[in-house]
């Protein structure tokens, strides 16, 4: 199937197509902003973009949000992880806040989540989620991935690796965007068996 990608981030473009692959994703026609983000939940931000593309394109559209939630933070920064140290704030503005707030002493475990949905222009709407459990490391390393890869330690990894110090097949293979992405290939899967 041929999706729209309701985001204008290259970067997700290619990293999604090859994890939805066979299906075809397609960017967003330049000029088309989208809505801000503003649900309470992964799966709320990634239906409104999802649902938004499908009624202005006319296409169905896939969309994803994502981020990371720290049990000492009672899930904080979740859905405002990207905007966690302010409007505009960088990758390492951000961890670093993660970092100041999560004590090195305390419970240091996080989690990334990751929801994919898919609207069709019928009103059929599909989403899929994804987690990846690990625990924060406060000395980051690592010169792979971004955010907060350099101080994230899945527990799928052994010898200590962060996120930021694999590469990115490997990351996939453990990652919350894979695991939706690989939910949502089964469900789509099940769809055009039926
Ligand atoms: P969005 O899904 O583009 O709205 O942004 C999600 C934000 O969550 C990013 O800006 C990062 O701060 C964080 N994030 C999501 N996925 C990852 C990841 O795989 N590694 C590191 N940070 C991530």
């Amino acid at each position: 199937m041929r999706f729209v990608l309701a985001s204008g981030n290259a970067h997700k473009l290619r990293e999604l197509g090859a994890l939805l692959a066979p299906h075809e994703l397609v960017p967003l026609a330049d000029g088309l902003a989208l809505p801000p983000e503003v649900g309470d939940s992964f799966r709320a931000n990634a239906l409104a973009k999802a649902r938004y593309v499908t009624a202005q394109t006319g296409s169905a559209a896939v969309a994803d949000d994502s981020g990371i939630e720290a049990a000492a933070l009672r899930g904080a920064p979740g859905v405002r992880s990207a905007r966690y140290a302010g409007e505009g704030a960088t990758d390492k503005e951000n961890l670093g806040k993660l970092l100041r707030e999560v004590p090195s002493g305390g419970d240091t475990r996080v989690a990334y989540v990751c929801a994919l949905a898919i609207v069709w222009p019928d009103g059929t709407e599909m989403v899929a989620e994804g987690r990846c459990e690990g625990r924060l490391t406060h000395e980051p390393r690592g010169a792979g991935g971004f955010g907060y890869d350099p101080a994230f330690l899945p527990y799928d990894l052994s010898g200590g690796l962060t996120m930021a110090e694999i590469s990115a097949e490997e990351k996939s293979a453990i990652s919350h965007r894979g695991r939706a992405a690989r939910a949502l290939l089964g469900d789509l899967e099940r769809i055009e068996a039926a």
